[in-house]
């Protein structure tokens, strides 16, 4: 039997973890993680396809979000439509896309050094900016989780953000999970950069921040109070969700785990061990958990 936990949205400030009443009704909209809540390297986690499926099925919007800058919102999607759960681009926000919602309207010609992977560069060419090495045509720094960080990038981002260049950062994220642990994200690189010119990150577009929240209702076009956000980890899922008062549901598949929420001051509505755990929701179209437990 599941450990899930269920807290209705009033009780979320003084929430501890215990057994509540499941959601009574559907959202309008579903917000999905996906590294850690969706899928965990190449693999859907369990029950993923069969959720997200039903709540299709019942009419609902889905849309899936990724901090992650390393693969396109194509790639994600080509990938979900491998997995089994066929997805446009356009129902995908990575943090490249808000990093380039984000510059058109700060800084819309902006010459740009990354720090970065290929298809957060990809994106931000194909999106109009140009990317650059050269110091003194560098307008802002964009930080990322890159895999392919080294010394050369790290001094030419210290020599464009002393000379005065603008430092944004795609993404927060401490690590990315992947099966059997994680790897260093974006969290390190701004840390980097950071500690060599003595200066603080101007904004990071990715989860929880304002920019993504924007980029994700405009997508779904829904009051914050018709959506749940679902995702594996308390400080960006989670934290946006709340900060945009839309209910909100961890997952223990990822990230977060049960003792780091009993510890956190941000109190998910509802605790699950797995996107399974959304089913009871719809048991008046499909309910495969029920129909287990009810099997003679
Ligand atoms: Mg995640």
């Amino acid at each position: 039997m599941s450990s899930s936990s269920f807290l209705p949205a009033h009780a979320r400030c003084e929430a501890t973890v215990g057994r509540l009443a499941q959601p009574s009704s559907l959202y309008d909209g579903y917000i999905f993680d996906l590294d850690g809540t969706v899928y965990l390297g190449d693999a859907l986690l369990p029950n993923a396809q069969r959720v997200i499926t039903t709540i299709r099925t019942a009419g609902r919007r889905t849309v899936f979000l990724s901090n992650n800058p390393t693969r396109t919102r194509d790639e994600c999607s080509r990938k979900l439509t491998r997995l089994d759960l066929p997805t446009s681009p356009d129902d995908i926000i990575t943090s490249s896309i808000v990093m380039i919602d984000f510059l058109k309207r700060t800084l819309p010609k902006a010459r740009l050094f990354v720090v970065g992977e290929q298809p957060l560069c990809d994106d931000l060419r194909g999106a109009g900016f140009t990317l650059t090495e050269v110091v003194n045509e560098i307008d802002a720094v964009i930080a990322s989780f890159d895999r392919t960080f080294n010394y050369a990038k790290l001094q030419i981002a210290f020599d464009a953000i002393r000379a005065g260049a603008r430092f944004f950062a795609t993404n927060g994220d401490r690590y990315c999970p992947v099966p059997g642990g994680g790897q260093p994200d974006a969290a390190a690189i701004i840390a980097a950069i950071e500690a060599c010119t003595n200066t603080h990150i101007e904004a990071i577009v990715g989860k929880p921040s304002i920019h993504t929240i924007n980029a994700i209702l405009n997508i779904l076009k829904l009051p914050p109070e018709r959506c749940i956000i679902i995702g594996d980890r308390l400080e960006t899922d989670i934290q946006m969700g709340l900060n945009a008062g839309m209910t909100t549901a961890l997952t223990l598949t990822g990230a977060s785990t049960l003792r780091d929420a009993e510890a956190s001051s941000i109190k998910p509505t509802h605790i699950i061990d797995d996107l399974g755990d959304l089913l009871p929701a719809f048991s008046s179209i499909q309910n495969p958990k029920s129909e287990i437990q009810n099997a003679p």
